[in-house]
């Protein structure tokens, strides 16, 4: 059993991606091609966005509006520790401070208690510069945007939403990259709407920064190639890159049902057994990981080598908070500093989960669990 089976996906749009990618090799725009404008104008459309940018990676999504932004050194950016790295080493690498603050106990997602109680412990007891929220939509579940949206709004900092696992999933009909300034995607083969390689996109309903990011994205170009007005990177998305996304759009609604569908199977068997994931009245998510809690470390360890036994492959999102990462050893930060990222950390891990996923393999991971 594969954790992720791409290749089932694969076998069903075959016909399609190949000629996509055929049109490509034909065009020979294999940079900035007609299929990156289609894709764009789709992806803005699905989002209800007015605006949206792909480029290289989740990681350049994030990195590109904190640019765009001119947020640097002094300024603190607020975040979770219980996240993929990526959500925080952008805003390192523009200079910037990232301010961890725990997350929900249920949802994983940020908590918006704990984020206005850091923001004002910031404000009045620290040199740094509250500039911006980057909330997580993790395993695909929107943060809760209500008030984290108003809490921005009353302390004037801006909302980045890294949507790099929830593209599909929505809150009372909004969809994700949609909530804050700018919200961001990523394109892995392994998220909800994935590529064959890297990939990304961000999203705005600015025009300015609009005009901003897609500068950013080549080298900060201005009216053409060779006027650079500002800094930035060499963050374009391939062609061929977009040429298979086009052809998963024509199926990603059918199969976000689809996982809805197989994440309503694993609940109804593991909810006696284990903390199944718990959905609020009114989010869709994407399901970009199914994720329950064991008891304790040990009895995660011991559940996970069952299923590894019968060929059940498992993964652990996330088994060491950032705040606890050497890579951000500078923060000075230590264990106990976010109880409920660390305490959660021990318990979590992720079951097999695409779309296809067949109910004799439900049945089987559940009957071993
Ligand atoms: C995958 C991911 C990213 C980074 O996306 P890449 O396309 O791999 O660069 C950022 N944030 C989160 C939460 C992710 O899961």
């Amino acid at each position: 059993m594969q954790f992720i089976d791409l290749k089932k996906q694969y076998s069903i749009l075959k016909e399609q991606i190949d000629e996509n990618i055929h049109s490509v090799l034909e065009h020979g725009q294999y940079i900035m091609g007609p299929e990156i404008v289609k894709l764009e104008k789709k992806l803005a459309d699905y989002t209800g966005r007015k605006y949206c940018a792909t480029c290289s990676s989740g990681t350049d999504a994030l990195l590109i509006p904190l640019l765009a932004w001119d947020i640097g050194q002094g300024d603190a950016v607020f975040t979770t520790p219980f996240t993929f790295i990526a959500t925080a080493e952008v805003i390192s690498l523009v200079g910037a401070t990232p301010v961890f603050v725990d997350i929900d106990e249920k949802t994983y997602n940020i908590s918006p208690e704990l984020l206005e109680e850091k923001i004002i412990q910031i404000e009045n007891h620290s040199n740094l510069k509250p500039k911006a929220i980057i909330p997580v939509d993790l395993f695909g579940l929107p943060s809760d945007y209500a008030q984290i949206l108003k809490i921005a709004e009353k302390h004037n900092l801006k909302v980045l939403e890294d949507a790099a696992q929830a593209f599909g999933g929505s809150t009372n009909g909004l969809k994700a990259c949609k909530f804050g300034e700018i919200s961001a995607t990523s394109f892995f083969p392994a998220k909800p709407l994935g590529c064959y390689g890297d990939g990304g996109a961000i999203f705005t309903d600015n025009s300015e920064l609009y005009e901003k990011i897609t500068s950013i994205r080549v080298h900060g170009q201005g009216q053409d190639k060779y006027t650079n007005v500002r800094i930035g990177v060499n963050g374009r998305i391939d062609s061929i890159q977009a040429a298979v996304l086009l052809a998963k759009l024509l199926i990603f609604d059918d199969e976000i049902k689809m996982r809805n569908s197989i994440a309503s199977k694993y609940n109804e068997k593991l909810k006696d057994k284990l903390v199944v994931p718990s959905i609020p009245d009114g989010y869709i998510s994407a399901w970009a990981q199914y994720s329950v809690l064991a008891e304790n470390s040990r009895h995660r360890s011991e559940i996970q080598a069952r299923l590894k036994e019968k060929n059940i492959p498992t993964a652990i999102y996330y088994p060491i908070p950032l705040h606890l990462q050497e890579a951000f050893g500078d923060l000075g930060q230590k264990k106990g500093d976010f109880p409920i990222s660390e305490r959660i950390s021990e318990r979590i891990f992720s079951l097999p989960f695409h779309p296809y996923l067949s109910d004799e393999d439900i049945e089987l991971i559940c009957g071993e669990i």
